[in-house]
């Protein structure tokens, strides 16, 4: 065995939070390691960050080689394609209606991770591609063997290794989780109409399928539909899935072309039931899981990264051990709400095209009709969406994000377990 590399964190899991985590305590003074497997660089999907997470990759200077590969959302389009009685009519929320040129940008989950791998390599103390094999918590902080014999000691350690971590159960941190009856299924194509940087969700009684603009005239897709029907559309061959999109996509782009390989991810829903305890934090999928409705995910891993950093560089002006139980306390309670509040409204707006419920189905169609009237609530749910207004925490955080206002918390929808 060789000899332990002493690091004041270790990020374990080297996907985009991971690698954001990384980045961001490096650029706050701390000795950093990141140490996991390179990303799936076939990875299909495509993510919408908001300019929270868009700024914090300006502040980790890396937006010049992001942007090229960056598409604007400039508009977001919501279609109730439900065949209930109560259908709500079409909302668009227009980033210049709250004087924003673009709620974000889409990019490549691929493009992004090799950005990131790029600048960790020449940016962090560590970066090692091997997965951690085993995690034991010691006095000062943890001590951690790679699958090659490497050994790492950390004061803290970031668990950013995914829905399944292994530091997160090593750490005897219990999850509540549930699943849909639901698989998305990702592609991108070409279309001959301009999409002007609006995405579209047309909201159907088996999910959404949402239409992500791209760079130019291209388009990725998040189909979601029951699992029979996702295992018949990935069955399709490229004509035959053309076919079956060009039903829904053609009246808006025009009919598609140059598809890319698809892929598929069931829908499923996961919160830690804290975000920290002894000397582990928990960063993006570790700490929690959202469906792929309303661009959540990776932007709550971006917040997380910037709340950790933000959170550990204070802990070290201040004099306390990074790995400290106060920083780790700190660090779960400024996650708690605004994860709590988008895992409840993710998860209320799949439950709710998913029902047949007549009274749920009202309440969101008149949600909806009201937000189509209403500039001013367009305005509010815009701003809520894109603008830090919960931590006051998080607002003078050097590379901090936008966080959203808190919502009630989410029911247990199932067992939790460790
Ligand atoms: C169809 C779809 C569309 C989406 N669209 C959006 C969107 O528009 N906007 C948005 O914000 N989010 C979106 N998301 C969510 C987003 O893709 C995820 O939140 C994000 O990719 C998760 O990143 P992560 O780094 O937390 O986890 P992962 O990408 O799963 O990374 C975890 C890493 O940990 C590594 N690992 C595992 N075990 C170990 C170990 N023992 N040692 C070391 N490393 C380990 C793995 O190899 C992996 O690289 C979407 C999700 C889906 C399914």
């Amino acid at each position: 065995m060789k000899d332990a590399h002493q690091f004041d964190i270790a990020v374990v899991g080297a996907g985009p939070a991971g690698l954001v985590a990384g980045l961001a305590c490096a650029a706050s003074g701390l000795k950093t390691a990141v140490i996991g497997p390179r990303a799936d660089a076939a990875d299909g999907r495509v993510a919408a960050l908001l300019n929270g997470s868009i700024n914090v990759i300006k502040r980790l200077g890396l937006w010049e080689t992001i942007e090229p590969v960056a598409a604007p959302l400039t508009g977001i389009r919501l279609v109730d394609a439900t065949d209930h009685i109560f259908r709500a009519p079409e909302v668009l929320f227009d980033a210049s209606e709250i004087d924003l040129p673009a709620f974000g940008y889409n990019v490549a989950n691929s493009d992004l991770t090799r950005a990131l791998e790029a600048a960790a390599e020449t940016r962090l103390a560590r970066i090692t591609t091997r997965a951690v094999t085993s995690f034991e918590s010691t006095d000062s902080g943890a001590f951690l063997t790679t699958a090659d014999g490497e050994t790492v000691t950390a004061s803290l350690v970031a668990a950013a290794d995914g829905r399944n971590s292994f530091i997160r159960r090593y750490a005897g941190i219990p999850v509540t989780d549930w699943s849909y009856p639901q698989i998305a299924v990702v592609t991108s194509f070409a279309h001959p109409r301009p999409h002007n940087g609006v995405s579209t969700e047309l909201h159907r009684p088996s999910g959404p399928l949402t239409v992500v603009p791209g760079p130019g005239n291209t388009s990725s897709l998040v189909w979601v539909e029951t699992p029979r029907e996702a295992e018949r559309l990935l069955r399709l061959d490229d004509d035959g899935f053309i076919r079956a999109l060009n039903t829904h996509i053609a009246p808006l782009l025009g009919p598609i072309s140059a598809l890319a390989p698809r892929r598929s991810y069931p829908l499923s829903g996961q919160t830690a039931m804290r975000f920290g305890k002894g000397c582990v934090v928990l960063i993006g999928e570790a700490g929690h899981v959202v469906p792929p409705i309303g661009a959540q995910g990776l932007n709550l891993g971006f917040r997380d990264a910037a709340a950790l950093a933000e959170i550990a560089a204070a802990a070290r002006s201040g004099g306390s051990a990074i790995g400290a139980p106060e920083t780790v306390d700190r660090y779960d309670r400024s996650r708690r709400a605004d994860v709590a509040s988008r895992v409840f409204a993710v998860n209320l707006l799949n439950r709710s095209l998913l029902t047949s419920f007549p009274g749920v189905n009202l309440a969101r169609g008149a949600g909806l009709a009201a937000l189509a009237a209403s500039r001013t609530l367009r305005q509010q749910a815009m701003r809520e969406g894109v603008s830090p207004s919960l931590a006051p925490l998080m607002l003078t955080a050097p590379i901090a994000a936008g966080v959203g206002k808190a919502a009630p918390g989410l029911d247990a929808p199932s067992p939790s377990r460790a």
